[in-house]
């Protein structure tokens, strides 16, 4: 399989290792799991980890998956993503 979407180097370590993450925009080196992003109108992503709020940036243990609305909730300032 093949790659069609041309990914970048790893910025800290070079690694060819690098995921995008079409969900969140991302871009995640699988060799030393920094994570940022090209959108240069979002710096927020360049620390984002996956588990905490992207909105109030809470921890990801006030993350919760809301059943109802089948989406991760964030029980600090009720962001759904
Ligand atoms: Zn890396
Ligand atoms: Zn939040």
């Amino acid at each position: 399989m093949t790659e069609d979407l041309k990914t970048p180097d790893c910025i800290e370590c070079g690694s060819r290792q690098v995921r995008h993450d079409p969900e969140f925009g991302f871009y995640k080196c699988e060799n030393c799991s920094t994570v940022w992003s090209n959108d240069e109108d979002d710096p927020d992503y360049e620390e984002y980890d996956s588990d905490d709020c992207p909105s109030c940036g809470a921890d990801s243990i006030h993350i919760v998956w809301d059943s109802m609305e089948e989406s991760k909730r964030c029980e600090i300032c009720d962001y759904m993503f």
